[in-house]
């Protein structure tokens, strides 16, 4: 059964009486190409679990079963369970598991569906949720090799900023703290049922085994320190954090010192090693 044939999908839809919830997100992929090139790109080998976020009808799914050992996926849209169980029916190596990602307690999915072994994630992300989603899968710290997913093209460029580029915001510096992310290639909104207004692209962030930053001991403050600065992006950073950490603008101006930051940068200037300096100046 071909997923991205529009009959084939028309056919499904009126025969389960599916129709779309455009709350969800649910821009379905149609494009032939896209599927076997996130889980090629996005690392699916026969000896490496997969884990899929968001189903649909099972088009990237069905990609990620035929390359990887086993695949989760998580879809929130319990109307979609019969058309998947007709698309999926010749895969044994699939497991959907009806839930809200937001909500779900990973650690307990990875360790009952994985045995905590190495994962690759994939998705072709709910657009309202992606940030949030990205954020908790970094943050959980689980044994994910890496995240590939297809987000809005304007997401991908901020996220693949380089740090210290105007384009940088709090998420690229939590994407970079956590991982090295990559912009794979582009995927126009025509690829897509029903087609949504914007464009989007597939990028790939490589999780780090290690602690790229083990002077971090308290990612918490860490990131309080982050996410004060780009409140104001375009703004000198130093008042947003000297009230988010109630110390006073002088000694703050003088803590930057140290670290070799003017007193008047924005926070787009700062390289991640800027923002460690500062946390272990001020907290260390
Ligand atoms: N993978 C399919 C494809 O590429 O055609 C569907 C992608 S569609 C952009 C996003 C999917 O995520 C939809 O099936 C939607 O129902 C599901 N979804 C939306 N919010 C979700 C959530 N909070 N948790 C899990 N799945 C969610």
């Amino acid at each position: 059964m071909e997923l991205t044939d529009i009959g084939v999908i028309k056919d499904l839809f009126s025969r389960h009486g599916f129709s779309f919830t455009k709350s969800l997100g649910q821009n379905f992929l149609i494009n032939p190409s896209v599927c076997p090139k996130i889980a090629e790109q996005g690392g699916c080998e026969k000896n490496v679990c997969s884990l899929e976020i968001g189903t649909g009808i099972g088009v990237l799914t069905k990609e990620l079963a035929l390359r990887s050992k086993k695949t989760v996926a998580v879809e929130i849209d319990r109307t979609l369970g019969p058309i998947l169980e007709e698309t999926l029916a010749d895969c044994d190596n699939v497991q959907i598991v009806f839930d809200d990602i937001m909500k779900l307690d990973l650690k307990a999915l990875f360790s009952e569906h994985f045995s905590d072994e190495e994962v690759v994630v994939c998705a072709n992300l709910p657009y309202y949720i992606t940030s949030p989603v990205i954020m908790r899968l970094l943050e959980e710290r689980l044994p994910i090799r890496s995240l590939t997913v297809m987000v809005q093209r304007e997401a991908a460029e901020r996220i693949c900023a380089p740090m210290g580029s105007r384009e940088c915001g709090a998420l690229t510096a939590a994407v970079n703290y956590y991982s090295t992310p990559k912009r794979l290639f582009n995927v126009s909104r025509g690829s897509f049922m029903p087609s949504p207004n914007v464009d989007s692209a597939v990028i790939r962030l490589d999780i780090a085994k290690d602690r790229k930053y083990p002077q971090v001991i308290d990612e918490k403050l860490f990131f309080r320190i982050i996410r004060a600065a780009f409140s104001q992006r375009r703004k000198q950073m130093i008042n947003p954090v000297s009230s988010e950490l109630k110390i006073p603008k002088e000694e703050l101006s003088e803590k930057f010192a140290k670290c070799g930051i003017k007193p008047t940068a924005r926070p787009e200037e700062l390289k991640m090693e800027d923002f460690v300096a500062l946390y272990a100046e001020i907290f260390g």
